[in-house]
């Protein structure tokens, strides 16, 4: 701030040897305090709206020209008349009598882990979403009585983590003494691992069983971590037993979590399960009207063209619709062009090819997948991806699936989509059979890897 008043100081005295002396009196005399600095801009204060729209429309570009040279980044001079600066220091003290203890404030976020960009108001809701987003306000009312655990699951980049966090910062809003606490799963077994090393049993119970909301992230990364399995159980009695939410999500139903055991799998249906879809175009269009909304001052400058067309490209995954929106975004301020559907093409250029091409080549390979495995068991390629039970091409069939998902790890429901729009379960249970036989069948293991061999893969 100083450092800024002495900058300005030194603006101002060019803008005098530049001025006619009565207009700089007039205007600029008066004009001698940085209200504040906030993201790079400087706030001056100025006597009244008169001088303020005076110096917007006369001589804020010259300003800001002769600021270039004192500043190393970028930075603007905007204008407060000193009624709004007045207005702007109530809103703050009423902001903090609200929350009168800062700290305390601070220090509960701080151990939660939430990011507080997560919640409600900004997340978007539509048809893929809607129960998932009703559940998870309830839930956030009332904790632990309307649904517990609530366990969230979809694909990756749907807002699973969004909610779930949102649920969190709901809690804390409403009251800060709540003691809240997000962990994705990995970490949950990180801590466990490094805690029971050292035998700090205590200390790994103090952090986690001290809690009144507990928010797990992607669950699936326990599988396999038995030790790890059994404490999150015992967790999960502790929390349940004293009406304590836990909330989950998972990139899958808890029926389909794999190496996780069903002990604790069985459990998480106790509440209530929600899932998250792929939202529709219509809902698309939303999510980024609310991004823009969050990014510019003046969404207008934006067309309704330009946002359908981002939409339209962008149609499986929320953080790619996201980033692309920011890439446009940036290009076009950067470079000062017009938003317009050709620059947002050219902007997103290299996400889109990728995208494109590698959604052709991976076409090209499955091809080659599926006739390969039909060709290896003599059947025709569509019968092999027919829904006809027989085994002769229901085997095959799983194998096939199984390929496609070890070699290229589609989500199950985009495998499906190759096999007469089968859904999700019935390929992740087909993938398992297979690598559940494979645990023990040897031929079958033989087969596999020649299968493999045969589609390039060196297995
Ligand atoms: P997941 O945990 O399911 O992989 P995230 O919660 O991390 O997905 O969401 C990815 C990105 O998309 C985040 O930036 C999130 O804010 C955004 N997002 C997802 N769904 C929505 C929504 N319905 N409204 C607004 N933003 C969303
Ligand atoms: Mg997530």
């Amino acid at each position: 701030m100083e450092q800024q008043a002495e900058i300005w100081h030194e603006v101002k005295t060019q803008l005098a040897s530049q001025l006619e002396s009565n207009t700089f009196e007039e205007i600029f005399e008066s004009v001698d305090s940085v209200f504040k600095v906030r993201n790079n801009y400087i706030y001056l204060l100025v006597d009244n709206d008169f001088i303020k729209k005076r110096i917007e429309m006369l001589y804020l570009k010259r300003m800001n020209r002769l600021l270039e040279n004192y500043v190393s980044e970028k930075h603007e001079y905007r204008l407060l008349t000193k009624e709004e600066a007045e207005e702007e220091l109530q809103d703050e003290k009423s902001r903090e009598l609200n929350h009168p203890d800062h700290e305390v404030y601070d220090e509960a976020y701080l151990n939660s882990n939430l990011n507080s960009s997560y919640n409600f108001r900004n997340f978007v809701v539509g048809n893929s979403n809607r129960l998932a987003y009703t559940s998870a306000l309830k839930v956030a009312d009332q904790p632990g009585i309307v649904a517990n655990p609530l366990y969230i699951f979809g694909d990756v980049g749907l807002g699973k983590t969004h909610l779930m966090q949102g649920v969190g910062n709901y809690i804390l809003e409403g009251d800060i003494n709540t003691r809240v606490l997000y962990v994705k799963a990995d970490k949950f077994v990180e801590d466990y691992v490094k805690y029971s090393s050292k035998k700090k049993y205590t200390e790994f119970n103090d952090i986690y069983r001290n809690v009144d909301v507990l928010l797990v992230d992607d669950i699936q990364f326990l599988a396999k971590k038995e030790k790890s399995q059994e404490e999150f159980f015992k967790l999960f009695e502790v929390l349940r037993d004293q009406q304590k939410q836990i909330v989950i999500t998972s990139d899958r139903k808890a029926s389909d979590l794999r190496d996780i055991m069903a002990r604790l799998t069985s459990r998480f249906a106790w509440g209530v399960t929600v899932d998250i879809n792929r939202p529709d175009l219509d809902h698309r269009i939303k999510i980024l009207e609310k991004k823009l909304m969050a990014e510019t001052n003046d969404p207008s400058i934006f067309p309704k063209k330009v946002i359908e067309y981002i939409a339209s490209v962008f149609d499986n995954n929320v953080r790619e619709l996201e980033g692309a929106l920011k890439r446009v975004l940036f290009y076009c301020t950067a470079f000062d062009y017009d938003f317009t559907i050709k620059n947002a093409e050219i902007a997103l250029v290299n996400l889109i090819q990728p995208k494109k091409s590698s959604k052709n080549f991976i076409k090209d390979k499955l091809q080659n997948l599926l006739s390969v495995v039909s060709d290896y068991y003599n059947i025709s390629t569509s019968d092999l991806i027919s829904k006809k039970r027989k085994r002769m091409y229901l085997y095959p069939r799983q194998i096939a699936m199984y390929l496609i998902k070890d070699i290229y790890d589609l989500p199950y429901k985009k495998i499906g989509s190759y096999f007469m729009n089968r859904d999700h379960s019935t390929v992740m249970h087909s993938v398992e059979k297979i690598h559940n036989d494979l645990q023990i069948d040897k031929d079958l293991k033989i087969d596999v890897e020649k299968l493999k061999h045969k589609c390039g893969e060196n297995a």
